[in-house]
Order: C-alpha cells, then sequence, then structure tokens
C-alpha cells in the first residue's frame, strides 16, 4: 500500500477529525480565489493547495509532471499525465504536509499556496467527454422491478448477466452548489389516455457514485477486468437528479432521456483510487455465474458511507437515507470492461456513475422514489411537514466517506437547490 495511506501520519495543517479531508485523502479539484482564474488544487482539512504555486517555487519536483498542466481550469491534461505522475504527485504532497517536515510549513509560500477553502469556488474538476449510468445496485433495480413490475420477477432477464447502462448527456453535469429548476414536460396523469404538459410533481435525487477516467483507448480497443483499474483515475459523488413522472412516460422504449437532463450534480474534488486502497471489500455474490470477460478476482467494491440530507427552507435537515458503495452488485471493473467489450472507447474525463445505490435496509435506499415507497410512505420531516418527492426550495446534501481509524476519506458534499419550474 501507499505510504500516503498510512494511517499514522498527521499533518502540520490542523485537520478536523470529522474532515473529509486528512494527509490520507489528497483529493484533486479546481477552485477560484475571487478575481483569480480557476486551477488544480488539493484539499488537506479546510484549506486547498495551489498545485502550481508549488511547483514554481520548486517544491513539486515530480518527474513527468508538465507546468503548463498546473494552470489549466480542468484536471483532464494533469490526470492523462498517468497514474505514475499523478501517484507520485499526491506522494510528493503527503511528504510536504507530514507533520515533521519543515520544507513547506516554515516557508513563507504557506501565504500564498495554502489557500481557505471557504474563500474559493470550486468548478468542475474536468471537461466531462462522455458520460454513462449504470443501474448495478441489486437492491435498486429490485425495488424498482417490484414497484413497477412484478414482486415475484422484479429483476429483468438480463440484470444479473450484465451491468445495465445508457449513455446520458455529458454538458449537463454540474458542480456542488447549483440551483436546477424543477422541469416542465409530459406526463400521463394515472387513469388518463392523453398526457399533460407542466412542471414535474415527482422531483427525485438519485444517490450515486462516478468514476472519472484517467487513461484513454482507442476505438475498438478493448479493456479487461484485470486492466480497468488502471484506467480509473479517481471518485466523486454524484447526484443523478430525475423527474419520475416524466420518466415513466417518456422511458419506453429507448430509455432516459428528459427525465435525467436537466441537471445532475457531483462534488468537486476527485478521490484517487489510490486513496481509497484502504476499503476495498468483498461484493455481493455473483449467481448466476458471470460470462469469462466480466469474470474478477479479489476484493473490487469499496466500504464507503453515503447519506443523503434533505435541508428544507428554514434551514433545519433530515439525514433521509443512509447507504453504502459497497452494496454495488456490479463492480466498477466489470462495467468499464463491459463498456468497452464492443470495442468502444473511452477518454481522459469521462463519468461513469453507479446507478442509483441502495442497501437492504428502508433506511438506506437512494432515491425517494424507494424512500418513500413510490409516495405511499411519506417521510416525516423536521418542521412537521412531510415529503414523498422533492420540492421547490429545498436543498439535496449527499455525504461520502471510507472510515479509517482516527480519520476519514470523504467526498465532500453534492449541494444543489432545487427552484420553481420556470415559467414558459
Ligand atoms: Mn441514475
Amino acid at each position: 500500500m501507499s505510504k500516503a495511506n498510512d494511517p499514522s501520519l498527521r499533518s502540520w495543517v490542523e485537520v478536523a477529525p470529522d474532515s473529509d479531508f486528512p494527509i490520507q485523502n489528497l483529493p484533486f479539484g479546481i477552485g477560484a480565489r475571487p478575481g483569480d482564474s480557476p486551477r488544480p488544487l488539493v484539499a488537506i482539512g479546510d484549506k486547498a493547495l495551489d498545485l502550481a504555486a508549488l511547483q514554481h517555487a520548486g517544491l513539486l519536483d515530480v518527474p513527468g509532471l508538465r507546468a503548463d498542466v498546473l494552470h489549466m481550469p480542468r484536471l483532464n491534461e494533469f490526470i492523462a499525465l498517468g497514474k505514475a505522475v499523478t501517484g507520485a504527485v499526491r506522494e510528493r504532497l503527503s511528504e510536504l504536509l507530514r507533520h515533521d517536515n519543515a520544507e513547506l510549513r516554515d516557508n513563507d509560500l504557506c501565504n500564498t499556496a495554502l489557500l481557505e477553502q471557504k474563500n474559493l469556488t470550486m468548478q468542475m474538476p474536468v471537461r466531462v467527454g462522455d458520460y454513462t449510468d449504470f443501474y448495478s445496485s441489486i437492491d435498486h433495480a429490485t425495488n424498482v422491478g417490484t414497484m413497477f413490475r412484478d414482486p415475484d420477477n422484479a429483476l429483468l432477464p438480463n440484470w444479473k448477466h450484465l451491468p445495465v447502462g445508457y449513455h446520458g448527456r455529458a454538458s449537463s453535469i454540474v458542480v456542488s452548489g447549483a440551483e436546477i429548476h424543477r422541469p416542465t414536460g409530459q406526463q400521463l396523469p394515472a387513469g388518463a389516455e392523453t398526457p399533460v404538459f407542466g412542471p414535474s410533481k415527482l422531483f427525485d435525487f438519485e444517490l450515486e457514485v462516478a468514476f472519472v477516467t484517467g487513461k484513454a483507448t482507442a476505438l475498438g480497443e478493448r479493456v479487461s477486468v484485470a486492466q480497468a483499474e488502471d484506467h480509473i483515475f479517481g471518485l466523486v459523488l454524484f447526484n443523478d437528479l430525475s423527474a419520475r413522472d416524466i420518466q415513466k412516460w417518456e422511458y419506453v422504449p429507448l430509455g432516459p432521456f428528459l427525465a435525467k437532463n436537466f441537471g445532475s450534480v457531483i462534488s468537486p474534488w476527485i478521490v484517487t483510487l489510490e486513496a481509497l486502497e484502504p476499503f476495498r471489500t468483498e461484493g455481493y455474490t455473483q449467481d448466476p455465474p458471470v460470462l469469462p470477460y466480466l469474470r474478477y478476482d479479489g476484493k473490487m467494491n469499496y466500504d464507503l458511507k453515503l447519506e443523503v440530507d434533505l435541508v428544507l427552507p428554514d434551514g433545519q435537515s433530515k439525514t433521509v437515507c443512509q447507504s453504502n458503495f459497497k452494496y454495488m452488485y456490479w463492480n466498477m471493473c466489470q462495467q468499464l470492461a463491459h463498456q468497452t467489450v464492443n470495442g468502444c472507447n473511452i477518454n481522459v474525463g469521462d463519468l461513469y456513475a453507479s446507478g442509483t445505490i441502495s442497501g437492504p435496509e428502508a433506511s438506506s435506499f437512494g432515491s425517494m422514489l424507494e424512500l418513500s415507497w413510490r409516495g405511499t410512505k411519506p417521510i416525516p420531516m423536521p418542521d412537521g411537514s412531510e415529503r414523498k418527492f422533492v420540492n421547490d426550495g429545498d436543498q439535496i446534501v449527499m455525504r461520502g466517506w471510507g472510515a479509517g481509524e482516527g480519520y476519514r476519506v470523504g467526498f465532500g458534499e453534492s449541494r444543489c437547490t432545487v427552484l420553481p419550474a420556470r415559467e414558459l
């Protein structure tokens, strides 16, 4: 395991015990100070390091690290340098931030290179070229199949043989802090034969984790399950906002469209696969056995706790869901192997979302659709109101982290505010 993952490491930068960003994490993001241009940063505690400033001062002398990529407004070119380089940058930053290393700690450079996160405007960490959304949580797929089809036969015949997915819209993926208007569109009211047009009444979130690819392939190439991790740079939280009434009417026979493409919200920091190494765990047993190209060895799932809060307009909040990334039936390596088995190319900065991550318990369901069981079990809120879906003015906040001994490796948050539908 990487030296940077040593649980005993401590930083001279003060890090609160419940911070997502201890020295064992060091995730990469893009942020801007007021009046300044956006640039690559690394989070540590409630601060962030300006990588260009460190390199300019001679403190980030990593073989293969080009200076130009540290001045770019997205991380694609940095990530494209490859894991040998980005991993070495993480190792070097870990050294610089160790409590017993004075190189940066006692250097005036701290005044300009160590920024307060609260003063930064975080931006999309990558230009997302292509976006895939999978449907890989068995508890979620079973819940949806039970609600809308046959409780005794909830999973469709293909589900345990391949990671079902679809290609979505990349340019409507936005970073945490977004304000998203309730979408307007066609819906078929219960019992009606013709559709109506208006604001969606069933506005929902989907709790997901997405991986960012860091190594491209050419059209026609395949990535095996064993090679897949080499192509995965890191992970973010992903809120796949969904309009359930629009979805139900439009999705036959080609799948999600306007119910999904009005905005999806990611957390700003990309947590590297290296930093998540300590949280590997077993997945569900896959039965029936999968085809040879989807077989895998070892621990390919990750024990990452996931939570969703609804924050009411008056500021009161309620944690409505507690789930875990370990509940994925299909792991990320299988997803990437499946997506490329036909020769589909991948690019640096693509996003591959997991699909809604539900666990076996009712409290771990990853969408309001499941939590309120299609609106039949309203969720009481602290102000005396209740929610079947998400209301205008509500904020949706997602968090996620791996729990280490005395520290946690986390994502920060994916937060968005739901605004009323726009007037036409
Ligand atoms: Mn989804």
